[in-house]
């Protein structure tokens, strides 16, 4: 439903720089925009008998900017409860990955892409940043036409009513030595990043909701020599580059016993680092990866939920945040859809490791949340409550089971994406009363994971 010029009264907005949510917050928006942002200080309020706001539509509980998930694998949404039986390590938790990821077509990809971003969307999240690599058909060729899954992935995101960076990914070997991919990777594969350059360069949507930018997908699938020539797709169209980065301790050691040097320093030789590149995970790096990382303005993606869920590890946000490194937030394998819960797993984990709290406020967290992961999916214009910004508004409940009685400020440490009541993108609503507007997404999700999952 598009929204043009309309008026909204939060109850409480978390507005930029701010440590805490303002009361009797007036947000105007016109065509996609903020237009004003009004503190109205308790004297105008809706409990000072002052009517001059009835045409403001109010949004009760506590209005956030959009959040961005800047770290997606739609498919992996398929994975969710099914891989929890056994033992193992990401490593064998990846080869059931491989399963679906081996049974996917343009069809069953837009449709269980759809529902995994429906559902990002009733979690507030207003933009998702997809790592994209399932290119090609099962044996390694390319479909008609050569983009077809990443041309689902816009229609997914344009159906779920949210705002997509397509991260074309470049996934050319299965080792750091360089083997080939075997099946099922090798629908990953372009041949060489020449190709995969002219491939993702001829993919030029020009729908509002969506960029394109670039990944390695780490220095396991692209070669040293070949690391330069995705840097400089990226770089001459000035779009995010992402790389996933030292996840793994085996990744560091590969790295180190092939190169001589760790992941981090390997980008850094190959020009991949920068202010408009992101590594995510970062989960085992040293502290050279650490000033190499603040000295280039790479900023960092953490997925806490994912991290867990593969037995990662704990990635050192709080030192990263010191040396000046931007953080943003993905839910990576979607064990889990929640930027609340990603964002407050980034305080929590830091005081499992240290036995201390209060590493992050929680105005850090929403930050991370929010304009940081915006930022990091080329997005500078979003993620703000502020004037001239994009109109993402979204309106968290504060009289639920979980968060009645939790002070405004409070709601990041509180609420679950269950209590998400609206959601508003680019001026128009996509959720209202905690409901989808026009996806089912109980159903559309069950039905598109029964398509691509063995019985
Ligand atoms: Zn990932």
């Amino acid at each position: 439903m598009p929204v043009t010029a309309t008026r909204w009264l939060a109850e409480y907005a978390w507005l930029p720089e701010h440590a805490e949510p303002t009361p009797d917050v007036l947000i105007e928006t016109d065509g996609g925009r903020i237009t004003a942002v009004t503190p109205l200080l308790g004297a105008h309020g809706p409990d000072a008998g002052v009517d001059v706001y009835a045409d403001a539509v109010p949004l009760p509980g506590l209005t956030v900017p959009g959040l961005a998930n800047a770290h997606s694998h739609a498919f992996h949404r398929a994975l969710r409860g099914r891989t929890h039986g056994g033992r193992g390590d990401f490593w064998t938790w990846r080869d059931q990955m491989y399963g679906v990821a081996d049974r996917l077509d343009p069809d069953t990809y837009l449709a269980l892409a759809r529902a995994a971003y429906a559902e990002m969307a009733l979690a507030g999240v207003t933009c998702v940043g997809e790592f994209h690599y399932l290119h090609h058909r099962p044996d390694g060729g390319a479909y008609d036409d050569p983009n077809e899954m990443s041309a689902a992935l816009v229609e997914a995101a344009a159906h779920a009513g949210i705002r997509l960076t397509l991260l074309d990914t470049c996934y050319l070997t299965s080792t750091v030595d360089g083997q080939a991919l075997a099946s099922p990777q090798r629908r990953f594969g372009d041949g060489d990043a020449s190709r995969w350059a002219q491939r993702a360069g001829a993919f030029q949507p020009t729908d509002a909701h969506v960029r394109v930018g670039a990944a390695v997908h780490s220095v396991r699938a692209v070669p040293a020599d070949q690391l330069s020539t995705v840097a400089e797709w990226a770089g001459e169209r000035q779009a995010p580059l992402h790389v996933h980065l030292s996840e793994q301790p085996a990744e560091n050691d590969e790295c180190r016993a092939v190169h001589g040097r760790s992941p981090t320093a390997l980008l850094a030789e190959h020009g991949v680092l920068g202010p408009n590149t992101t590594a995510v995970h970062t989960t085992h790096p040293t502290s050279a990866d650490l000033t190499l990382l603040a000295d280039s303005r790479t900023g960092v993606c953490l997925c806490p939920t994912t991290e867990r869920d593969l037995a990662d590890g704990i990635g050192p946000a709080r030192l990263m945040a010191e040396a000046g490194i931007r953080l943003s937030l993905g839910s990576d394998s979607h064990a889990v859809i929640d930027l609340f819960e990603e964002a407050r797993a980034v305080e929590l984990d830091e005081r499992l490791r240290t036995r201390r709290r209060g590493h992050f406020t929680p105005a850090d967290l929403v930050t991370a949340a929010s304009s940081a992961g915006h930022a990091a999916l080329g997005w500078a214009d979003a993620g703000r409550i502020a004037v001239g910004a994009r109109a993402d508004l979204v309106t968290v409940r504060l009289d639920s089971a979980r968060t009645a009685g939790v002070p405004p400020v409070g709601a990041f440490f509180a609420a679950t994406a269950a209590d998400v009541e609206q959601v508003v993108v680019d001026g128009r609503l996509v959720v209202a009363e905690g409901r989808h507007l026009s996806v089912d997404v109980p159903a559309e999700l069950s039905a598109a994971i029964e398509a691509v999952t063995p019985r």
